[in-house]
This record gives C-alpha cells, structure tokens and sequence, in this order.
C-alpha cells in the first residue's frame, strides 16, 4: 500500500473546484470591488448634481429678484414723481433726474447721498465718461438667442420675446459644460473688446470644476487663523466692456447698470421719460435682503445654500453654520451680469462625508469580497482533505483486501502441498514427514495469527475481562513460543527482565501485542537478525520493549504506522507479508489497558517498539 501523501493537486476533484468555484469567485470580487467603485464615483455625481441644481435654482431666485426690482422700479419710473419714489419701494436709494446734461435730486435726499451717488455715477451720466457694463461670454457668443446687452433688458417694443431664465440658464449651462466652446466664447468676447476677469471661487467638486485649473481638495475654514489654501483661478463668465451712457441707453428703455468699484457693488437703475432720464441708485442693504429671502433652504444637515457678494462675503450669515472656507464651495455658479462677482454655492457641512461615503463603500465590499474569498477558500479546504482522507481511506481499504486474501492464499497452498504429499505416502522418510507437518504447524500459526488478528479488530469496540497479571511472565511465555520459529530462520533471542511487572489486563490481548511486536521485529529485519525482548518498571509504569535492528521506521511515517491498513511503501517492508493491522491492534489493546505504544528508533540501527502500562499497585507481585 503506498503511502498516503499525495499532495491535494493530485485529485482531479480539487481542480475542478478551483475552476468552478476559485476562479469564478475571484472573477465576481474583481468585478465587484470595480463596480463599487463605478457606483460611488455615481453617487458622487449624483449628489454633485442634486446640489448642484438646488445652486442654479438659488443663482435663477436671485437673478429673478434683480428682474423683478428691474420691472418695479420701471412702474414706478412711469407714475410716479422722483419725489416720491423712495416712499414706492424702499429697495430705492438715491432717486435723481438727468435733464440736458444737469443732474438733479429731489429735496428730501442729504447732501452725502447726492455726493456718493455723484463720485460713482455724476461723470458717466453728465459728460459722456464709460463704465464697464457686463454680460454674460455665453450670450456674446451665442448672439443669436438673445438680443442686447442684459444689463439693458428692457421693455423695448422692438425686442423679440426674450427667453425665459429657465431656457437662459440651461443653454448657458450647456454651453459651459463644454470647455472647447468655453474658451472659444472667451477669445471670441476679447476679440470683441471685452475684460475677462477671475472667478471669485473654486469649487471642488469634480462637476463644477471649470476645465485646466486643479482644485486641491483642501478645507480650511475661513474663521480659523490658518491661511485660506490658494484659490487655484477659474475664469468668471461675467465680463465686462466700458460703454458710456448714451450707448447704454440707445438700446433699450430702462435697466440696471451695475458698478464694481473700490466701495463695493452699487447699481443704478435709469428709464427714459419724455425729455430726460430718470432713475436712482438702489439701496443694497434692501437688495441684499431681497436676495436673502429668496435663497431656498440655506440649511440641511447636509449643506449650506448661500449667495457670495463681490468681496466673496456670504449674504446670509448664521451663527448655526459650520466652519466654511466661503472660498472654496463644493458646487457653485455665478449669479449672472446683473450682480457681477456674485457666485451662489453650497458648501458641505462635512467637506470630507463624501470621500469617507465613499472609501467606505470600497471597503464594505472589499471586506465581503474577502469574507467570500475566506469561505470559498475554507470549503475548498475541507472538500480537498475529505476528498484526499476519502480516497486515501478507498485505497487502503482495496489494498487491505488484496493483502488479507494474499495472506490467506500462501499458507493454504503450503499447507494442501504438504498434505498432499503426506497422503500420497510417496515419502516414506520419517524425518521428512516431521518436517512437512513442522511446516504445516507452522503455516497454521501463521494462519491463525492472521485471523486473529482481523477478528481483533472486528471486535475492537468490545471490553475483555481483565484481571491481575505479570508482563514478564507473559513475555516469556510468547517468546518461548516464538523462539523456534525465530532461531530456526537465524534469529538470536534475547530476554531480560526486573522480574515480576504487575499489571492489570487480558492476557491473551497483551500476548497479542508481544506477538506482533515480535512478527514485526522479524519481518523487518535484514541481514543482522537479533530480537531483545525487556520488562521493565520505571516508576509507576510497566514497559515492554521490542528492539531489533532491522530496517527501522522513516522518520516521516513514524506516526502514521499505527493507523489501521497502513502498510510502509518502502521496497523492503513491502516486499513484506502483511495487511497493515499488526500496530493498531497494538496500540488499540495497549489503550484499552489505559497504556500506550511507541516507537523509537534504536540507537545503532533498528527499531524499538515498547508497550507501556500502568503498573498495578494493588497486585505487588
Ligand atoms: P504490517 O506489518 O502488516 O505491514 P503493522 O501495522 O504491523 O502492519 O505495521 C505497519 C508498518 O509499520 C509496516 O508496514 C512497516 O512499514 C512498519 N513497521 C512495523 N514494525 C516495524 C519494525 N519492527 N521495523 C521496521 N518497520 C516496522
């Protein structure tokens, strides 16, 4: 019987597993990790959108709400003397009249008012100086969907219906989307004599990124000491061009004309009336306000909605918000031409739930693609060691079959020879005759010893009656049985003993051993035939040994030779005859007796195979 250490790649079964199971296993982990990888880098811009469309709506409310002072304003131009303007709407500032080139105020105004709104507007509606007006690159681009300058929108009879904000804001969106057309509306508003200038934000998120700048992915918040990171620059797609008043005013009939200037944004608002130009300047605390309001759910658990001024100053401040660098929104857009600078974003309330939602998407499923990897891996184990023990357990079992009817065959064919020649009478030598029933006798023994030894271990679940014996008497005795056989094939025996060794146990199952032992020490043995036999106490233990010197146990196989149909492949136990039971019905009885079997190898060649027991106290022999 060969020796059982195939290794697990050997049986046809276990790659089978790893093609059907392994394989496919690891394919499934791969696609999993990268397809969990796809759908947070989805959720990501789901949720880039999603804020970025609460921006746009903030960005079209504040736009809306310029619009809507725009068209009040005009009603009140219409009927309504500069006088009492004030009294109208309070969004109005400092209200005034241009009439030939004269400037006047109604009598309520102070003389700081009429001075302020003089330095920023006196010269540029006196005598002709520019300003710079402001639009949108997308429209100066995109000429042909909307007539005018929007700072001029107006209620020009000749102006074709303009485009609702909605359809305004998705065209431009669209065309901001794409950086080719972008950078085209940009040489082409140069081209064109217009000043293009910086945005006052940068957004981090992927989606609202404009196209070359890097965005690092820093937070800093603005109320700590630590200096804002650096704004990488995004270009701003409000520019600006210097028109004078005249030029504004021939294209429509009133408007809002906004002022950057060292003081901040202030705006002017002119309608033309029969004769002259009237107008005022707005109150930006109350546009501002305006504003405020109009600005959808500032606050969520997740965000914060807010509209930037020209100096990047939040215009709804909160003590409840969290540290925010107002510089870096995670979504933002500009507001439009009518509010220059002015950018509406939103900021995260954890700038980092996003990278964190998604690292641990990844490593959810990295560990289930681990925990399934660990399974498959475990099961694929425990299938190879059940197909490995299982086959194992198959051969062996063939080849105790074999062997048992080999065992049986050889004796009995010896044993019909002789019988045969005895009966025919043909020998008539009387030494001979002996010598063919010694051979029988012989055949016989060998024959029982076998049976005996299957029926052992067919009863080896079954308890013997037990009873106080001497280990050295039964040695003796086995030997004395044995010694013939062994001396007659050139063995020398040799016996030494501490004289009576009491224990407890079976007689006949102990002399079992010892005949094993002793069958053992003579099959494997070559050329130097020599068996010892000892009984020795060592404290409170009885201990048989068997030394020989023959051909010893590999040091690999010595535990495996007490397993039952185990039978050494080595050419010379092999040649051997045997089934493989002799050691574990050693063993099998030893345990029973509460004792055990060992083997060592012998120093100087051999084997020593010792049964110990416990001594029996209660029998002091
Ligand atoms: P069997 O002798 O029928 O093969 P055993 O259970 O008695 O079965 O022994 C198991 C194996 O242990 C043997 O096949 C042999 O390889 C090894 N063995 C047992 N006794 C000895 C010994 N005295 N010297 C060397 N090898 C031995």
């Amino acid at each position: 019987m060969k020796r059982a250490a195939k290794s697990i790649f050997s049986f046809p079964l276990v790659w089978v597993f790893v093609a059907a199971v392994v394989i496919p296993g690891i394919a499934l982990c791969i696609l999993a990790l990268r397809s969990a990888d796809r759908e947070s880098l989805y959720a990501q811009r789901r949720f880039e959108s999603a804020l970025a469309a609460e921006v746009g709506l903030a960005a079209e409310r504040a736009d809306e709400v310029m619009r809507g002072i725009s068209q009040e304003l005009g009603e009140i131009a219409r009927y309504a003397d500069i006088g009492d303007w004030r009294s109208a709407n309070p969004v109005v500032g400092t209200p005034f009249e241009l009439r030939g080139g004269e400037i006047s105020f109604p009598a309520a105004s102070s003389g700081a008012e009429r001075d302020d709104f003089l330095r920023s507007f006196g010269d540029f509606l006196r005598s002709g100086a520019t300003l710079p007006t402001y639009d949108s690159v997308t429209r100066i681009y995109r000429g042909d969907y909307d007539d005018g300058l929007y700072i001029n929108e107006g209620e020009s009879s000749s102006a074709p219906t303009k485009r609702s904000g909605v359809e305004r804001q998705r065209a431009e969106s669209m065309a901001a989307a794409d950086s080719e057309v972008m950078s085209e509306a940009f040489s082409q508003a140069s081209s064109e004599g217009f000043e293009i200038s910086a945005r006052n934000v940068a957004p981090t998120a992927e989606l609202s990124k404009a196209a070359p700048a890097p965005v690092e992915n820093r937070h800093t918040a603005s109320n700590t000491e630590v200096p804002s990171a650096p704004v990488p620059e995004q270009l701003s797609q409000t520019v600006s061009r210097r028109r004078s008043f005249a030029d504004v005013t021939s294209e429509s009939d009133y408007g809002l004309l906004p002022r950057l200037s060292e003081n901040g944004l202030s705006i002017l608002f002119w309608a033309k009336m029969q004769g002259a130009t009237v107008g005022c300047s707005l109150n930006m605390g109350v546009a501002r306000d305006l504003i405020a309001e109009a600005i959808p759910g500032v606050l969520t658990d997740v965000r914060v909605l807010n509209v930037l001024d020209e100096n990047g100053e939040p215009i709804v401040e909160s003590e409840t918000f969290p540290a925010l660098d107002w510089r870096r929104p995670f979504v933002a857009r500009e507001i439009s031409p009518s509010l220059p600078r002015w950018e509406a974003g939103a900021w995260l309330v954890d700038p980092g739930a996003p990278a964190i939602r998604a690292r641990f998407t990844r490593i959810a499923v990295s560990i289930l693609a681990a925990a399934l990897f660990a399974v498959m891996a475990a099961g694929g184990i425990l299938v190879a060691r059940a197909v490995t023990i299982e086959t194992r357990a198959a051969a062996q079992k063939t080849a105790f079959a074999a062997n048992v009817t080999h065992e049986l065959k050889t004796p009995l064919t010896s044993i019909r020879l002789f019988s045969e020649l005895l009966l025919s009478g043909k020998q008539t030598d009387e030494s001979r005759r002996r010598e063919y029933l010694r051979a029988i006798a012989a055949e016989v023994g060998r024959l029982s010893a076998l049976v005996e030894d299957v029926l052992t271990f067919s009863a080896r679940g079954r308890n013997y009656p037990m009873s106080p014996l001497d280990l050295s008497d039964i040695a003796r005795d086995v030997l004395g049985s044995i010694e013939p056989r062994l001396e007659a094939s050139g063995f020398t025996v040799g016996m030494s003993d501490d004289g009576p060794v009491p224990v407890k146990g079976n007689r006949a199952a102990l002399a079992q051993v010892l005949t094993n032992m002793l069958s053992n020490a003579e099959k494997y043995s070559g050329d130097v035939k020599e068996i010892t036999v000892s009984v020795e106490r060592r404290e409170d233990t009885a201990v048989l040994s068997v030394m020989d010197r023959g051909i010893g146990v590999e040091p690999g196989i010595s535990a495996e030779i007490f397993r039952e149909f185990f039978r050494g492949d080595d050419s010379l136990s092999a040649m051997r005859s045997g089934v493989g039971l002799g050691l574990s019905i050693a063993r099998g009885i030893a345990e029973k007796h509460g004792g055990s079997v060992t083997y060592s190898p012998r120093e100087g060649g051999g084997s020593v195979f010792s049964l110990f027991l416990p001594l029996d106290a209660a029998n002091p022999r």
